[in-house]
């Protein structure tokens, strides 16, 4: 007799989650370009800077010197020292460099990290707006995500009572994405102390998603990571994507107290290995090397941001909050919605691309219903472009 499930092909937990939205952004505008569209893409966050030289010159040495075969899981000892000493001086931090695992990309960190401490039912504080992957990522480990909403008229801060509030016994990690994406919003310092205490105190792990820490732009880039005393609640996520411009090459890493990093150097072992070879010795030449090209780039973002912030307020109908970090703007575009034709902010974001040419993530894939987000790490010739045909477009939708 056949089992009740023998004719299902794919497991529950593959169908409890979504093609990523900004995968999926990334690919239809490939595919229209490829046709010949002439795009403004302001979709999948990447920037738009080459991976700086001496970064490339490493990877490139690494492959002449035959550095092609494998290496440790977690990466090469000089690597996890490299990310240990990068996030111990910009931080102060205290890891050890067993307590450092790189990755294949700042999205397998998380993704470790979640399968190695979500089981079925665990809820997990998710704030609101969230980027894509967070929500699939706990779905897929059977987790329950409790949504945190944040409010637009104060930029989508989220704070420790908020965060307070929605903790219940059950709750066993909080995502923290500071600066977020996809609203760019950032932690105050003393919400972060207080966040981080807290969870330690609770016995609840802090997701700490770092990947635009080095994109603040007020303040001193700030990281939980600083709290030695609550290290056993913490999970320090990162990513070399945005701050080097490295997105293709997949470099992330994990800084996570030992037994947890052990448990996601078992996980990788038998999933990607170690991420390749030589990418790790071009992460080195990144986190070791020269860091002006990072400051650099965050000025040319921050000149980038308030030029689409200018542009986006010269389009009746569209507000949008001031991000103060990462390289989005999410500008509410509500006014539009419940026209024929837009329904809804995915409706808006495919006729964006369709009729205007310009790529845009519709707010639903981040858990609001009102808004599109625009990545501008682009050129500043792109930027002014993507927002003269906005302009255009809204003004006769
Ligand atoms: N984090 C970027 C974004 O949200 C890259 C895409 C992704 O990995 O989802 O657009």
């Amino acid at each position: 007799m056949s089992s009740p499930t023998a004719n299902k092909v794919l497991t529950d937990r593959i169908e409890r989650i979504e093609l990523s939205a900004t995968m999926a952004v990334t690919a239809e505008a490939a595919r229209l370009k490829a046709q010949g569209a002439n795009l403004v893409n302001f979709g999948a966050g990447e920037p738009h800077f080459n991976t700086p030289r001496h970064i490339k010159d490493a990877a490139i040495a690494a492959i002449e010197a035959n550095f092609t075969r494998y290496t440790g899981v977690a990466g090469i000892p000089e690597l996890r020292k490299a990310i240990v000493e990068r996030h111990a001086s910009d931080f102060g931090s205290k890891y050890s460099p067993e307590e450092a695992v790189f990755t294949t990309g700042g999205k397998l960190a998380l993704f470790n990290a979640i399968q190695v401490l979500v089981d079925h039912g665990d809820e997990v504080i998710l704030p609101v707006p969230y980027w894509v992957s967070f929500k699939d990522i706990v779905q897929y480990a059977g987790g329950k995500l409790v949504y945190l909403e944040t409010r637009e008229s104060e930029d989508f801060r989220i704070t420790a009572e908020a965060i307070e509030r929605a903790i219940t016994p059950r709750t066993k990690a909080i995502i923290l994405n500071s600066p977020s994406n996809p609203a760019g919003s950032v932690v105050s310092p003393a919400d972060l102390e207080r966040i981080v205490k807290l969870a330690h105190a609770r016995g609840i792990y802090l997701l700490l998603d770092e990947c635009y820490a080095y994109l603040q732009y007020a303040g001193s880039p700030i990281s939980g990571g600083s709290f030695t005393e609550a290290k056993e609640h913490l999970v320090v996520l990162g990513s070399l994507s945005k701050t080097y411009a490295m997105t293709g090459w997949r470099a992330g890493f994990a800084l996570a107290p030992k037994a947890m990093a052990a448990a996601m150097v078992k996980l990788q072992s038998q999933s990607t290995s170690s991420a390749a070879s030589f990418v790790q010795k071009a992460a080195i030449a990144a986190l070791s090397g020269p860091q002006a090209c990072v400051a650099e780039m965050r000025a040319d973002y921050l000149k980038l941001r308030d030029e689409v912030l200018a542009g986006l307020a010269k389009i009746p109908g569209v507000t949008c909050s001031t991000p103060q970090g990462a390289f989005y703007v999410y500008p509410n575009v509500a006014a539009f919605l419940g026209r024929p034709g837009v329904k809804n902010s995915t409706e808006l974001a495919t006729r964006l691309l369709h009729e205007a040419k310009v790529v845009t993530v519709p707010g639903e894939a981040f858990g609001t219903a009102e808004h599109i987000r625009l990545s501008y790490a682009v050129s500043h010739q792109d930027v002014a472009e993507g927002l003269t045909r906005m302009k255009d477009f809204f003004s006769n939708l």
